[in-house]
């Protein structure tokens, strides 16, 4: 543990002799971006439904309409047809991260955790059977999504951290994992990407529309009677054996909640000891020919392995995603900012330096027209574990958050994880590493804000323990 860190982990306890335990008021006013994703622009006949306006009860009532929530609702709702469920959303339904992400559709989790053969197997199939089940829902309800799942790379820029990748790749194959290791040469003729050193192709991975596949599951959800309030805040949080959700027009009192807020998690009062929610910033290109134009022939997309990552999908549809990467494309806003709260001017920065990044990696890639520039905000832990489980005196509230950038997949299967929790038959899910994960605190303000700064500087990248 370095100084840094040392000096966060200690303001954290300090803060922990004041901090608020009970009561979580919402007292902070939520923030949205404004800017319109890639993802959303594709839904233009996505008309919202309307807001909640009165008091009602549920048995169980999910805060959020993400991947998470709208996960959520359709297990449970599928496993317990005669519970009434009940999903808040602040916004629109895909408003927060999975309708403004980079599109990949990974397996494995946002860390590699110490090698052990049967839980990195365990951790694979998992991830894997979460894909197989967005495809199922798909094609179960015909949805109109846009995804491919014809494989992703992981990709090394030195030579060797290739090196490495190789051998790791040996010891996934010796336990199953169908990985494949891609010298330079090989990636060069396939997938042309300026100063890689080596790539590990997932074949099971791949890039999915997120806008689309939740916009798309609202009828299907209102099908399995779950009642869905879109432009409902939830202002405040009572907890009990009955807890009380007070949005604008009306309340609801519900047996159990869900916490499927994500990044947006501290603003509700729940986390702020544990999540960064951090805003971050993509682009999109038109539709144009990868394989031509980028020498991009193959496979869904990449992402590399540098502290502040970049990552690419390209949509069936030929539009290729960019994100991550500059030093000032994701920031921490001070006191849980949920929105980019910079000038026009910095955002043209950001754009400029994420292009440029993006430039580094395809020559090629210069001057292509760009359709849509967006940012999004996620969660991130220090450990960057998720976390997903229950809480609460009466073990009511449930929970999964702090994806780190790496929830498509996994939001996705929080809904099975939290309606396994719910019956008592999660037995599966207890040798995962996000089940009722623990996690290292972090500050509040003005410590939080101090910390993130002069961390992201000093070491480089962005705070991590
Ligand atoms: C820029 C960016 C790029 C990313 N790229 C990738 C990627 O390529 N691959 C990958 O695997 N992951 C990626 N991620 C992460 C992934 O998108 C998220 O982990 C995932 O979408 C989280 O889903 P969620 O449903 O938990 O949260 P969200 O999608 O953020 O949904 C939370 C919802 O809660 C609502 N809400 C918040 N507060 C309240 C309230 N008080 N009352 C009611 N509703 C509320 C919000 O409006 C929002 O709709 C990326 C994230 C970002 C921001």
């Amino acid at each position: 543990m370095n100084l840094l860190s040392r000096g966060l982990l200690a303001s954290a306890s300090l803060a922990s002799l004041t901090w608020p335990v009970a009561g979580r008021i919402f007292t902070e006013k939520l923030e949205i971006d404004e800017n319109r994703s890639v993802w959303a622009a594709s839904t233009p006949d996505y008309q919202p439904g309307p807001p909640l306006a009165s008091n009602t009860t549920a048995d169980l009532a999910i805060i959020g309409g993400g991947f998470t929530g709208t996960s959520t609702a359709y297990h449970f709702s599928r496993r317990y047809p005669e519970k009434r469920v009940v999903l808040l959303e602040a916004a629109t339904l895909a408003n927060g991260a999975s309708g403004r992400n980079g599109g990949m559709l990974l397996n494995w989790l946002p860390y590699d955790p110490p090698r052990n053969p049967e839980r990195d197997a365990l951790i694979y199939k998992t991830t894997n059977a979460g894909i197989d089940t967005i495809e199922a829902i798909i094609r179960r309800h015909s949805l109109p999504v846009s995804y491919r799942r014809d494989g992703t790379l992981s990709v090394f820029t030195s030579a060797r951290r290739a090196e490495y990748a190789h051998a790791k790749v040996e010891y996934l194959q010796g336990i199953g994992v169908p990985v494949q290791f891609l010298d330079r040469a090989a990636l060069a003729a396939a997938f042309q990407l300026e100063g890689a050193h080596g790539a590990v192709l997932d074949p099971n991975s791949g890039q999915l529309n997120g806008a689309q596949y939740v916009r798309s599951q609202r009828p299907v959800l209102v099908a399995q009677g779950v009642e869905i309030y879109e432009g409902t805040p939830v202002l405040k949080v009572e907890e009990g054996q009955t807890i009380t959700l007070t949005t604008p027009k009306g309340i609801v009192s519900a047996k159990a909640i869900v916490l499927a807020t994500n990044g947006y998690t501290s603003k509700l009062g729940y986390f702020r000891d544990a999540l960064f929610p951090v805003v971050s910033h993509v682009f999109a290109t038109a539709p144009l020919d990868p394989a031509n134009q980028l020498g991009w022939r193959r496979w869904a997309g990449f992402y590399d392995d540098m502290d502040r990552i970049s990552y690419s999908s390209i949509t069936r549809e030929g539009q290729v995603i960019f994100g991550g990467s500059s030093p000032i494309g994701t920031a921490y806003n001070f006191n849980n900012g949920t929105r980019f709260r910079g000038s026009a001017g910095e955002a043209a920065r950001i754009s400029a330096s994420i292009e440029k990044a993006f430039q580094r990696y395809a020559p090629g890639g210069r001057n292509l027209p760009i359709a849509q520039r967006w940012s999004g905000t996620l969660g991130l832990t220090l450990r960057r574990n998720i976390l997903m489980g229950v809480r609460g005196e009466a073990r009511n509230v449930y929970y999964a958050v702090g994806y780190n950038g790496h929830g498509v997949t996994l939001a996705n299967v929080a809904g099975q994880v939290l309606t396994d929790m719910y019956s008592g038959d999660d037995e599966k899910w207890r040798g995962l590493p996000f089940h009722q994960a623990s996690y290292t605190p972090i500050p509040p303000e003005p410590f939080r804000w101090t910390g993130f700064q002069l961390f992201s500087r000093l070491a480089g990248h962005l705070p991590r323990y």
